[in-house]
Parts: structure tokens; sequence; C-alpha cells
């Protein structure tokens, strides 16, 4: 009784998860994905997207002043991205558990980052720290043609052939 009031307590939300450069080149989008799915999480948007430098740059905008901010920018635009929209109870939040903390030495087993990565700067994943910012960062790669100055440019991974 009390773990479910708890849980009707939580709202319905959407938060905002991306698959970063490495987690696609190195073949996680699937394993990303599967996890969302598994835990019940709702998928409602999903694209491959190649991440101009000026909305990595309003994407990360509060790091602006730390070091690494363009070694992140660089390694955040060095390739196509999976932007995805996922949506439930409690999905901001929970997302932020099933990714694992910043550091992936410091991730817990168990998490996409404690499972799958070493370095900080190679994270795998974003995933949004609140349902404010999980709206911002939704609109910001589903809906910004018409309403900011950013042009998106369609992705699509060609195999060379030769
Ligand atoms: P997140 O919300 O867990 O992704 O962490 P933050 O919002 O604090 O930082 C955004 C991203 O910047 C992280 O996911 C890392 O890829 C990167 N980052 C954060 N701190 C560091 C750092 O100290 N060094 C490096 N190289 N990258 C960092
Ligand atoms: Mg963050």
């Amino acid at each position: 009784f009390l773990p479910h009031l708890i849980a009707s307590m939580e709202q319905v939300e959407e938060t905002y998860v991306m698959v970063k450069p490495d987690g696609v080149q190195r073949g996680l989008v699937g394993e990303v994905i599967s996890r969302f799915e598994k835990k019940g999480f709702k998928l409602t948007a999903l694209k491959l997207f190649q991440c101009p430098k000026e909305l990595a740059e309003e994407h990360y905008k509060d790091l602006k002043s730390k070091s690494f901010f363009p070694k992140l920018i660089n390694y955040i635009t060095s390739g196509p991205v999976v932007c995805m929209a996922w949506e439930g109870v409690g999905a901001v939040a929970s997302a932020r558990k099933l990714i694992g903390a910043t550091n992936p030495l410091q991730a817990e087993p168990g998490t996409i980052r404690g499972d799958l990565a070493v370095q900080m700067g190679r994270n795998v994943v974003h995933g949004s720290d609140s349902p404010e910012n999980g709206k911002r960062e939704i609109g910001w790669t589903y809906k910004m043609t018409q309403d900011t100055s950013i042009v998106e440019v369609p992705c699509r991974l060609r195999t060379q052939r030769h």
C-alpha cells in the first residue's frame, strides 16, 4: 500500500537521453535502448543527429567556465549522437540512476556508465538532470527548426564502398 502510494505521487514525465558519439561508435545504441525498454519506460522520440557546435555550447552552457569545456564540445560534436525522449513515472531521476555517476570509475556496476565506460570524457550517455531541463533538451533537438537560428542537418551514416 505505502510503496504504491509513493509511486502514485510521482509524476509521469519525459526525459532526454542521448547516446554520445563514443557510444554510437562502439555500437552501444542497442544496449542503451534495451536498458530503458527493460526498465519499463516508453520511447516517444528517437533520431540520429550530428550536433552543431552552437547547440552543444547551449546544451552544456553551465559548464562553460570549466577547463574541460572545449574538450567536451569537441567530443560531443565529433560524430553522430542518438537523441531520445523517454516517458514514464519518475523518468528523469530513474534515467539518471540507470546511467550512473558522471565519472564511470565511480559509477556503480549495473549502471550504463559503471558497466560500459572508464573515462569521464567518454561516458557513453547523457540524461537530463531535471524535468525542466528534460523539456528544454527535448525541445532543442525535436522542435528547434522553427524557433531558433540553428539549422538542423539530417544525419545519415553511409558505409564507404570501394
Ligand atoms: P552528467 O550530468 O553526469 O553528464 O555530468 P555533468 O553535467 O556534470 O557534465 C557533463 C559532461 O561533461 C559529463 O557527462 C562528462 O562527459 C563531461 N565532464 C564532466 N566533468 C568532467 C571532467 O572533470 N573532465 C572531463 N574530461 N569531462 C567532464
Ligand atoms: Mg549534466
